[in-house]
C-alpha cells in the first residue's frame, strides 16, 4: 500500500513539474520579443539541436540563402556587448532588455547606423578587427524593431542565417526561444526510429540490441504505436537510448527534439527537456549521446540514463538515473515519449519479459577487455607518465571510469618526438588535460617553433593544438584521446591577391580581398597598411580571406592623389602592405600596387 501511495504521489509530482515547466503558466513573457526578421518564424535549426561537442545554443533563422536582410532588435533595450570574431558568432550583437533577458544576434554581415559607426571607430582606435566589448551601462539604446545590422554568414557559419539567442541576463544561461512564443509553423510529429538496449556489466556498458522501428515492426493494440515483438531481458541492470527526429512542416530539414522521456510500468524514470542550459554545460552532449556510436556510425543515440560524470541540468530522473533492473519472471512496459517545440508528442511502447540471469559471457568478455589496464576515474586528478610524456587529467576529463591504453611508437617522419598513442578517440574527453612532451633531435635554437600535434590514429595527418616550449618540454592542452607528437613550424603564412566571390551577396564590391593561409600553427596576426597608414582588415577565417572594405582612409588618399595626378597625367596607384604571422612567430609580408578606383 505504501509503495503504491508513493508511486501515485510521484506521478502527481512529475505531472506538476511538466505543467510548470512545459505547458501552464510559464514564467516566460509571451509576445515581448518580436521575431528579428521581416518574415514569419522559419528555422534552419532549432534550440538545442545536436551538434559536435555542443547543443545548439540558439535558433538559426532562415534567410533564404541570402545575406543582407535587415535584422531588428527583438525588444527595447541597450547594446550590452559587441563581439567580433574571425570564427564563432562572427559579427555579433547582444542587447539587454528591462525584463531580465538579453538577446543575441550572430553571423551578421555588417552592423547598422550608430552601432556600425561606433564599431568602426573602435576598431581604428584599437587597431583590431576582432574584439569583445561589454557595456556595463546603457550607451547605445535600441527600440523594438530598430535595424541593428544585416544578416550574413560571418564567423563559423557555413551558410547564410541569423543565430538568435535569448539569455537570462543574470545567469547567462541560454533559453529556448520557443518558450517565449517564437515558434515556427509545424504540422509534423517527431518520429522515433530506433530504440537501443544497454546492459551494464560492473561499471562497463554494453550495447546489446537495436530495435528497428520501421513501420513493418510497429503495431497498435490500443496503447499507441508499439513494437510488435517482446523484448527479452535477463534480471540485470539495463538502460535505453533512442534515435528520434523531428521535421518542421516542409519536411526539408531535420530538427532536434524538445523533450523525450521514459516511463517504466507507468512510473517516470527519465526525462530530458531543452528549456535552458549554461554554456559550461553544453559539452556534456558527449555524455548525453552514445559517443562511440556517433563516432563510428554517425548516428546520434540519445541516452535515457545519466552517466555519473554528466552534470547537464536538463534531466529529471527517478530511481537509478534512468537504469532499470527487472525482476525474474516479470513482464513489464516501457513507454518512450518524444515531443517537439510545437508540443506534438509521439509515443512508443515496448513490452519486455525477463528470463532469469544469464551467467555470463558478457561479464567475461568485459573483464578480458580491461585485463591489465589501469583506470582513469571521473572526479579525480591523476598523472599519467611514460618516457618523454607527462599527462595530468582534470577531475572532469572523463564521464565514466576509463581503462586506458598507452603505447609509445617510434618517431614519425618529420616529427620531433615519439608518437604517443593515448587510448582511443571513441571515448570522449570533457575537460581538457595537461600534456607535456619532451622533444627529440630538435635543431638547437628552434625549440620555440615546436607545436604539439594531435592526429587520429587511423588518419595519417596531424594538426597543431598549439603548446609552448618551457624548460625542455612542450606543454599544452589535449582535448581528445588519440595520437600525440611534436612537429616543427618554421614556414610563414602565404599571402595572395584574391578575386573572392561571395556566392550569397554580390552587391558589395567596394573592397579588396587577400587570401591568407598557414600550414600548421595557424594565423595569429594580420595587418594592412595603405600607403603606410594602418587600415582595418575583416578576417573570414573559414574562407581564408582578409578584406579591406574601402573606407575613409582610401577616400582621403584618393582625393589627394587624384588631384595631384591630374596635373601630372598619371594613373594613380596606392600600396597595400599585408603582414601576416602564425602562432610560432613566422612572419610574411607582401606589397600590392593597386590602381585607385575612379568612382569612389
Ligand atoms: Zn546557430
Amino acid at each position: 500500500m505504501k509503495a503504491i501511495k508513493q508511486k501515485y504521489l510521484f506521478v502527481f509530482y512529475f505531472c506538476l513539474m511538466q505543467t510548470a515547466f512545459v505547458y501552464g503558466q510559464t514564467p516566460y513573457p509571451q509576445n515581448y520579443f518580436r521575431y528579428p526578421l521581416d518574415s514569419l518564424p522559419n528555422l534552419v535549426s532549432p534550440f538545442g539541436s545536436l551538434r559536435d561537442n555542443h547543443f545548439h545554443s540558439g535558433m538559426d533563422l532562415r534567410t533564404n540563402g541570402r545575406e543582407g536582410l535587415p535584422v531588428y532588435a527583438a525588444a527595447d533595450g541597450f547594446i550590452s556587448r559587441i563581439k567580433v570574431q574571425k570564427n564563432g558568432y562572427g559579427k555579433a550583437i547582444y542587447i539587454e532588455h528591462a525584463n531580465g533577458y538579453s538577446t543575441v544576434y550572430g553571423h551578421l554581415q555588417k552592423y547598422h547606423g550608430a552601432i556600425a559607426e561606433w564599431i568602426h571607430k573602435y576598431q581604428y582606435i584599437n587597431k583590431t578587427f576582432e574584439f569583445d566589448k561589454i557595456f556595463m551601462k546603457p550607451f547605445l539604446l535600441v527600440k523594438k524593431g530598430d535595424t541593428i545590422g544585416f544578416s550574413g554568414n560571418s564567423g563559423g557559419s557555413t551558410g547564410p542565417h541569423v543565430h538568435f539567442e535569448i539569455r537570462n541576463s543574470q545567469t547567462e544561461k541560454t533559453l529556448n526561444p520557443a518558450l517565449f512564443g517564437i515558434i515556427p509553423f509545424d504540422t509534423l510529429y517527431p518520429i522515433i526510429t530506433k530504440i537501443h538496449v544497454y546492459k551494464f556489466v560492473q561499471e562497463g556498458l554494453l550495447l546489446k540490441k537495436q530495435i528497428d522501428l520501421s513501420s513493418k515492426n510497429v503495431i497498435d493494440v490500443g496503447f499507441g504505436p508499439q513494437w510488435k515483438d517482446t523484448l527479452v531481458l535477463s534480471s540485470e541492470t539495463f538502460a535505453f537510448g533512442l534515435e528520434a527526429f523531428d521535421y518542421i512542416h516542409n519536411g526539408r530539414d531535420e530538427k532536434g527534439i524538445y523533450m523525450y522521456s521514459l516511463n517504466h510500468n507507468s512510473v517516470p524514470v527519465f526525462s530530458h527537456t531543452l528549456n535552458e542550459f549554461a554554456f559550461d554545460e553544453t559539452k556534456y552532449i558527449n555524455a548525453h549521446l552514445d559517443y562511440a556510436w556517433y563516432k563510428l556510425q554517425k548516428q546520434r543515440i540519445q541516452k535515457c540514463f545519466i552517466s555519473d560524470g554528466n552534470l547537464l541540468g536538463t534531466y529529471f530522473t527517478y530511481g537509478n538515473k534512468g537504469k532499470i533492473t527487472p525482476k525474474i519472471g516479470e513482464m513489464g512496459e516501457l513507454m518512450f515519449w518524444v515531443q517537439d517545440n510545437n508540443k506534438h508528442t509521439t509515443s512508443l511502447r515496448v513490452i519486455y519479459k525477463t528470463v532469469g540471469t544469464s551467467q555470463d559471457a558478457d561479464k567475461l568478455s568485459y573483464e578480458q577487455s580491461i585485463w591489465g589496464k589501469r583506470p582513469i576515474l571521473p572526479g579525480k586528478s591523476q598523472t599519467i607518465v611514460a618516457p618523454g610524456l607527462e599527462i595530468k587529467m582534470d577531475p572532469k576529463s572523463v564521464y565514466d571510469t576509463v581503462y586506458y591504453e598507452l603505447k609509445v611508437n617510434p618517431t614519425p617522419t618529420n616529427a620531433f618526438s615519439e608518437e604517443y598513442n593515448f587510448h582511443t578517440p571513441l571515448v570522449p574527453i570533457h575537460a581538457s588535460f595537461d600534456i607535456a612532451i619532451k622533444p627529440v633531435a630538435c635543431p638547437v635554437g628552434l625549440e620555440k617553433k615546436l607545436v604539439l600535434a594531435y592526429g587520429n590514429p587511423k588518419a595519417d595527418n596531424y594538426n597543431s593544438i598549439g603548446g609552448s616550449y618551457d624548460k625542455g618540454w612542450v606543454r599544452g592542452k589535449g582535448s581528445n584521446f588519440g595520437n600525440y607528437t611534436l612537429l616543427l613550424d618554421t614556414i610563414p603564412p602565404s599571402i595572395k591577391w584574391s578575386k573572392y566571390k561571395n556566392d550569397y551577396d554580390d552587391s558589395d564590391t567596394l573592397r579588396w580581398d587577400f587570401d591568407i593561409r598557414d600550414n600548421l600553427s595557424g594565423i595569429s596576426k594580420y595587418e594592412a597598411f595603405l600607403n603606410e597608414q594602418w587600415v582595418l582588415l575583416d578576417y573570414d577565417a573559414k574562407n581564408h580571406i582578409v578584406t579591406y572594405q574601402w573606407d575613409e582612409v582610401l577616400k582621403q588618399t584618393a582625393q589627394k592623389l587624384w588631384s595631384s595626378s591630374m596635373l601630372e597625367g598619371e594613373v594613380p596607384t596606392v600600396t597595400m602592405k599585408i603582414i601576416v604571422s602564425d602562432a610560432k612567430g613566422n612572419k610574411q609580408e607582401r606589397e600590392f600596387r593597386l590602381m585607385l578606383p575612379q568612382n569612389f
